[in-house]
């Protein structure tokens, strides 16, 4: 056997750098692709922070379970579902609980209901939309006339731009802002619709029309499915029996003994060194590999890539982030005034508050909170609001606490508060983020083996994460089959 012979039998080394959702995915991927070879690669983990699981986090406190980051997953995108499947995790899934599944938008410092069928954007439930003091008579009958407002699709827009062409001013400021701001903490003014919410310029690019769309989709019982809850479509998420953290456990354990799980050691710089990467930890050491997934925010990315592709540093700097903040509260329920009957509030720019949402997490998922009590996430700051982010802790607290009492009426001793910070961390999709994810994937696809995943580039939610981080791990694993 010559030595290029016995190098060819060395197993293809991996470095997964980032230990979020998209790091353990990636793992379980390359583990679940590799399963039978004769070959099986070698995984590294590298995970700066002391934990892993990135912005996913449950944690047990007195009889409550507080979630840090994400509460719940959307199942109309099929991404998360089917690794919940193969995981074997069904069973731990549970619904949002169909008592509570409505949401409320303030008005004048009080909270109304959002009309039930409302989706974000467009109302599916007309009698309701008509009925609801959100907004004025002259609001609603501009709103409906979208029905008859001729589709103009553009290749970019920004979400504020459409939705008021589509159902006028009063309509986004009042109802669409805070939906959309509630959900990815961003300014609408420059959110690119195409790259964030496209099925609704599919809906106008097909019907002309967003009313004419969920015409046609009622008349589909199965796409028409789901018009009676209000807000998000809330009968499309799921959770599971202990908290979100059960998905980032359950990957820890399938991975654990088959990929080297490094916590407390962050990467600084990647270098490409003859035909494989040079991989360089904060400490100073290097490693080197034949394939590399960068499970991370694109700015933490291209940070690690700024000796390698400039360019590609650059562009992947380019996509902006914003913080939040969430002031955690649990409490006994009798210090509301209000029943806080629903799964949250959100809150319109123009109503000029110091919170973007309030989510009752235990009511949307039983097991939340003890019996009596009531476990409520607070959201500040995000793209509207970033200097809200340099208050400290008891500031944070003491705004978020002044804000419920003024709209729910609540007050009294609190079992426990804590904020929890994620600083840049929720990505924002700009008008032109799809020219940048062109650029950046044509750039990735120029160096073998050298992945991206995460949240950065094709959808900020759970499924969409899952799936970057299976494709990246696909990728890399073709490419060795290929070259094998
Ligand atoms: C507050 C909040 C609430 C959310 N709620 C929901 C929800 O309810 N439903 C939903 O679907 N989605 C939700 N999301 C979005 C979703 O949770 C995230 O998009 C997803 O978890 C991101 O996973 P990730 O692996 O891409 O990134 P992260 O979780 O950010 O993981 C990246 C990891 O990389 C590590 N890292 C960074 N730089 C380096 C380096 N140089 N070397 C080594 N490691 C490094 C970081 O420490 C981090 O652990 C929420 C997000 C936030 C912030």
């Amino acid at each position: 056997m010559n030595s290029s012979e016995s190098e060819n039998r060395e197993p293809h080394r991996i470095a997964v750098v980032g230990g979020g959702l998209s790091g353990l995915v990636s793992c379980y991927r390359l583990l679940e692709l590799s399963r039978g070879s004769t070959q099986p690669p070698q995984i590294d983990l590298f995970e700066q922070s002391d934990r892993l699981g990135g912005v996913f986090g449950t944690v047990p406190h007195d009889g409550y379970l507080i979630e840090t980051g994400a509460d719940m997953f959307i199942t109309n995108n099929p991404g998360a579902i089917r690794l919940v499947e193969r995981l074997g995790l069904t069973n731990r899934l549970i619904e949002t609980n169909a008592r509570y599944r409505r949401s409320l938008i303030l008005k004048n410092g009080k909270p109304l209901p959002t009309p039930v069928g409302f989706d974000l954007m467009a109302p599916r439930n007309l009698l309701a939309y008509v009925r609801s003091p959100l907004i004025s008579i002259p609001g609603k009958l501009r709103a409906l006339s979208e029905y008859f407002i001729p589709g103009r699709p553009q290749a970019d827009e920004s979400l504020a731009s459409f939705a008021i062409r589509r159902f006028g001013r009063e309509a986004f400021e009042r109802m669409i802002q805070p939906m959309i701001g509630g959900i990815y903490t961003a300014d609408p003014e420059k959110l690119s619709l195409r790259s964030t919410l496209p099925r609704f310029l599919e809906m106008e690019e097909q019907y002309g029309s967003l009313l004419k769309a969920i015409r046609k989709e009622k008349q589909n019982p199965l796409k028409g499915a789901d018009n009676e809850a209000s807000g998000a479509r809330y009968s499309l998420f799921l959770s599971f029996d202990q908290g979100m953290s059960v998905l980032q456990d359950s990957l820890i354990d399938a991975i654990k003994g088959h990929v080297t799980l490094q916590t407390g050691v962050g990467i600084q710089n990647i270098e490409r060194k003859q035909n494989r990467y040079l991989v360089t930890r904060c400490n100073g050491t290097t490693s080197e590999y034949d394939g590399v997934i960068l499970a991370l925010p694109t700015h933490a990315a291209g940070q690690i890539l700024s000796q390698f592709d400039p360019d590609l540093t650059a562009a992947l700097q380019k996509i902006e982030y914003a913080s939040a903040a969430v002031a955690v509260f649990g409490m006994p329920l009798s210090n509301s005034q209000h029943p806080l009957d629903c799964f949250g509030l959100v809150v319109p720019a123009v109503e000029r508050r110091q919170i973007l949402a309030v989510s009752c997490t235990s009511r949307k998922f039983n097991g939340r909170a003890p019996e009596g009590h009531i476990q409520l996430r607070v959201f500040m700051g995000g793209a509207m609001q970033q200097e809200l982010l340099e208050k400290s802790d008891e500031e944070l607290i003491a705004i978020a606490r002044q804000e419920l009492a003024d709209i729910f009426g609540i007050q009294g001793p609190e079992d426990f508060s804590r904020v929890v910070r994620w600083n840049r961390a929720m990505p924002q999709y700009h008008v032109g983020h799809q020219e940048k994810v062109h650029f950046i994937e044509e750039r990735f696809s120029t160096y073998p083996a050298l992945e991206m995943a995460g949240n950065g580039l094709h959808g900020v939610g759970i499924p969409d994460v899952v799936r970057t981080a299976e494709q990246a791990a696909e990728r890399c694993w073709q490419q060795f089959n290929r070259s094998a």
